[in-house]
């Protein structure tokens, strides 16, 4: 998946959670955009990835791509260590959730995720897309649709 995409189910996710919880839709759906986005530190051209090259070159070299840092023992040390370092639950929530809608949208390409790293098995849907596709399109424009449904009900609840 692009990193259109990955933003838009990090805002989705953010807000849906948002909408559920009732914490604050614009701290949710502004962390749910990081936690979207972390995954991806493992591929260096990704949005991130770009941005921390080194970091991202070391990521990949000793996990390689969509392992580690697509896997449940990484979302779970990160829960962690968030929980332990943030000091805002709301925060801590859109990321964890942001990097949940992440995994899911990975699964839905051909070379799925390493979801239990270290074990080696990929774990995709049955039905997958490739990147950039008119489906990958699709899923953006429902994920935006989710977006404004969900934003719209949790900022009329919140306020
Ligand atoms: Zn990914």
């Amino acid at each position: 998946m692009t990193g259109k995409t990955h933003i838009a189910g990090g805002i989705a996710a953010g807000l849906a959670y948002a909408y559920v919880s009732g914490m604050d839709p614009i701290i949710l759906s502004g962390a749910g955009i990081v936690g979207a986005l972390i995954p991806d530190i493992c591929h260096s051209g990704s949005k991130i990835g770009r941005k921390m090259p080194i970091t991202s070159r070391f990521v990949n070299l000793v996990f390689g791509h969509r392992a580690f840092t697509h896997s449940l023992m990484f979302l779970v040390a990160m829960a962690f260590v968030l929980k332990a370092f943030v000091p805002f639950d709301a925060v801590t929530a859109g990321i964890i959730v942001g990097m949940a809608s992440h995994y899911i949208l990975d699964m839905g390409t051909r070379r799925g995720i390493q979801l239990f790293f270290p074990i080696d098995f990929r774990v995709r849907f049955p039905i997958t897309t490739k990147t950039g596709s008119t489906v990958e399109n699709f899923i953006f424009s429902l994920l935006a649709l989710a977006s404004f449904y969900y934003g719209y009900q949790a900022i009329y609840f919140y306020l």
